[in-house]
């Protein structure tokens, strides 16, 4: 690259993460923008190979377990294997989320079937906290059993039940935290002293991963990897990807599984578009924190408002001190300068009226807010630049059986708010009139 770098006389790791979050790596080898202030985009499906030779060498190179080839630009050969916005994206990823390598994925969920896919086998056992992400529950439940990968819900807050669902086939713990939609919290470093302490009489290769959906965090609030996670997983279509235009997902974790995810992302193929990860590495990323920090005041803000409105029976935010976990929380859910980073989700169920039920009054409110409120949202997904409202037992979670949704604190009339970028004041004025007409 050009001498600015040769002449700066700080090292990357003097900058502060917001920083590099804006202007990425100091030299990607992923490609030579030298003269450019923003990478190119770039789209093509497949790549010019001077010779046979330089083919047969890309190929050898691709998915190497060696890390030699990382030192120089990689023999691009078709767009599935490895490209380079893409890699510059995971390049950026890998560093905010704290991991040695990131491999992106088309969705959230092509990152999720991915990493479970890749660290288990036919006769392998899943140990997972009893609530999941409508669609990664319908993957472990559905799908995953057709290779004879079984899945074990338990409360992964209640470490003796983990101990008991582990069993020498168990080969993940998968959890999210803060978990959605009900934002009760997984204690990332306890759960890895149990793990630690089962592996520690195993061979390396029957070792239990943790994988940690950090989603609703994002690395600017949480780093499971640091906590003792093996991976963070991410739907980049929410908070990282941060305006709603792309779909994307992240697998971060150690350098030693990178070249086992890039041949299963091969084969599987579902690779992220370069074009959707140039908006990621261009707009979202390198927003991310800005975002945050906003979002999160407006989080805190609404969240108090709430907790004292009359029609309001419960409201959970991990950032007020009325969250059950809110110890944890302050230990857990922390920025990159180590302050209290409780993140921008907050769920909440109102009161039952003299003739109306509490989730008949939920329903009404979040129709009345889709009809009315400018600055509020009727939508599903999070992590936007816009505020979205929705009720989880019947949209996002509808893939839940009944009885166990009850069961886990996710009543019908339950509402999840995922607060976006627009003044606070309107949004808790569209909320108030909402609250004054159910
Ligand atoms: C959205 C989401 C996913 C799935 O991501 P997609 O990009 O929609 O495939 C997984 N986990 C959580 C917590 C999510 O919010």
């Amino acid at each position: 690259m050009s001498n600015k770098t040769e002449n700066r006389k700080r090292t990357k790791a003097d900058y502060r993460m917001r920083t590099h979050l804006i202007h990425g790596n100091y030299q990607s080898k992923k490609w030579d923008y030298n003269h450019h202030v923003v990478p190119p985009m770039s789209s093509s499906a497949t790549y010019r190979l001077s010779s046979a030779q330089r083919g047969a060498q890309g190929f050898f190179e691709f998915a190497s377990e060696s890390t030699d080839f990382v030192k120089h630009v990689p023999i691009y050969i078709y767009d599935r294997l490895e490209e380079p916005t893409r890699g510059m994206l995971e390049e950026n990823l890998a560093y905010a989320e704290g991991g040695e390598m990131c491999v992106t994925f088309a969705t959230g969920m092509a990152a999720i079937s991915a990493v479970l896919g890749m660290l288990c086998e036919n006769g392998h056992e899943i140990v997972a906290h009893q609530i999941l992400y409508g669609c990664t529950y319908s993957l472990v439940t559905h799908w995953l059993p057709r290779y004879g990968i079984q899945t074990k819900f338990v409360d992964l807050q209640n470490l003796e039940a983990l101990k008991k669902a582990i069993t020498h086939k168990t080969r993940v713990v998968y959890f999210e935290t803060p978990v959605n939609p009900v934002l009760s919290l997984i204690d990332i470093a306890a759960v890895r002293k149990v793990v630690e302490a089962i592996n520690q009489d195993r061979p390396p290769e029957k070792h239990i991963k943790i994988v940690v959906d950090n989603t609703f965090a994002t690395p600017y609030c949480q780093r499971p990897i640091a906590l003792g996670a093996d991976f963070s997983v991410h739907s980049l279509t929410k908070d990282i990807g941060g305006f709603g235009t792309d779909m994307g997902g992240a697998v971060i974790g150690p350098q030693k599984f990178y070249s086992q995810l890039m041949l299963y992302r091969k084969d599987f193929g579902g690779v992220l578009s370069p074009k959707n990860a140039w908006n990621i590495l261009v707009y979202g990323l390198p927003t991310l924190s800005t975002r945050m920090i906003n979002q999160q005041k407006t989080a805190h803000k609404v969240a108090r408002f709430l907790q004292e409105h009359p029609k309001v029976a419960r409201m959970v935010y991990p950032g007020l001190e009325s969250h059950p976990q809110f110890e944890l929380a302050k230990r857990q859910m922390v920025n990159y300068e180590g302050k209290f980073s409780p993140g921008a989700m907050i769920y909440f169920v109102l009161k039952s009226g003299a003739n109306i039920s509490a989730s008949e009054r939920g329903g009404k409110f979040i129709d009345y807010v889709a009809d009315h409120a400018y600055s509020i949202t009727l939508a599903v997904s999070l992590g936007q630049i816009k505020t979205l409202i929705e009720s989880p037992y019947s949209m996002t979670h509808s893939a839940l059986p009944e009885e166990e949704k009850l069961e886990l604190g996710m009543e019908p009339g339950g509402i999840r708010l995922a607060l976006g970028l627009e003044d606070w004041h309107d949004l808790i004025e569209d909320l108030r009139e909402a609250l004054e007409q159910v």
